[in-house]
């Protein structure tokens, strides 16, 4: 996690400055605006950054408490084949291979990065998971964008899932800009607010996750956020397409996967029916209204 100053005007949308955002969802606290210029999605109101800052710092936001992960160390195990692929496309973006991580909570991103032939520097404003990443990668993170020396540039700058959480994105990612060589890129994911679910079915879209996500972008208005920071988008797509299995044939599925024949044998089913949604909707819907994340990667152009 990481993050930045407020500069958003109250009542406006924090991306275009469109005023009149309408209610989407609302919640007992807050409530979604979507903008109806940008089709951003912002929560109103803005949290106050102290309880930002206190909300991020819990230890348990990464284990299990506070509306964060469950289990962060888990899930970035698991995550090591979707590193691999975020690195594989940074590498047909860029040539050199100096890299900062913004938001790399426990570090294993930084590491797997490193392990690939990166030179990786970090970022974590977490206390708790800033200490945790500085003894995975045996060296110092910083806390602030400021806080790196201060001739410090890099081909790629990467913030994982932390756009929807900083109060002032154009300002964050602007940040991120100052730090990148002359043709050097910032990679950004975050969920895809384009999602079908978030429009037709907002309650039970899981990306709205108030006070945690401030923000859910769609495509035209994350290439918008990278474009209004200074940078030339030069790639957005969709992630995480595979069609999610049912939720009910899920938990039949763990039930009886323990039995060897028959987990075998559902093992078998499961990879078919995956196979034939994912193809379904491949052909039936566009990419934007079934993949769950987006990622963008854009460049800086000119300046020595
Ligand atoms: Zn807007």
């Amino acid at each position: 996690m990481t993050q930045s100053e407020p500069g958003a005007r109250p009542g406006h949308c924090p991306l275009c400055g469109g005023g009149g955002g309408e209610t989407h969802l609302p919640l007992p606290e807050y409530r979604y605006r979507t903008c109806r210029s940008c089709r951003l999605y912002y929560l109103d109101p803005v949290p106050a950054p102290a309880s930002l800052v206190r909300l991020y710092a819990d230890p348990r936001y990464f284990c299990g408490a506070g509306g964060g992960y469950d289990d962060y160390d888990a899930d970035a195990e698991a995550a090591i084949p979707e590193y691999d692929r975020r690195l594989a496309y940074l590498a047909t973006h860029v040539t050199g291979r100096r890299l900062l991580d913004v938001g790399c909570a426990h570090g294993q991103f930084a590491l797997r990065a490193r392990q690939a032939g990166w030179q990786v520097d970090a970022i974590e404003t977490s206390p708790s998971a800033r200490r945790r990443a500085e003894r995975l990668l045996a060296s110092r993170v910083s806390a602030t964008v400021r806080g790196l020396p201060a001739k410090a540039r890099y081909d790629a700058v990467t913030a994982w899932e932390v756009v929807e959480h900083v109060t002032d994105p154009i300002g964050f990612v602007a940040s991120l800009a100052t730090r990148l060589r002359p043709g050097g890129v910032v990679a950004v994911s975050t969920p895809n607010g384009g999602h079908r679910d978030a429009r037709l079915h907002p309650d039970r879209f899981p990306e709205f996750q108030a006070p945690l996500h401030l923000f859910l972008f769609t495509a035209p208005s994350l290439a918008s956020l990278l474009a209004r920071a200074g940078l030339l988008p030069a790639s957005v797509q969709f992630t995480s397409p595979e069609a999610p299995m049912p939720e009910a044939l899920w938990h039949a599925v763990q039930r009886v996967r323990g039995i060897p024949l028959l987990g075998s044998a559902v093992g078998a089913v499961r990879r078919a029916v995956w196979l034939s949604a994912s193809a379904t909707r491949s052909f039936v819907q566009r990419r934007e209204s079934y993949c769950l994340g987006l990622e963008a990667v854009a460049r800086r152009t000119g300046g020595a």
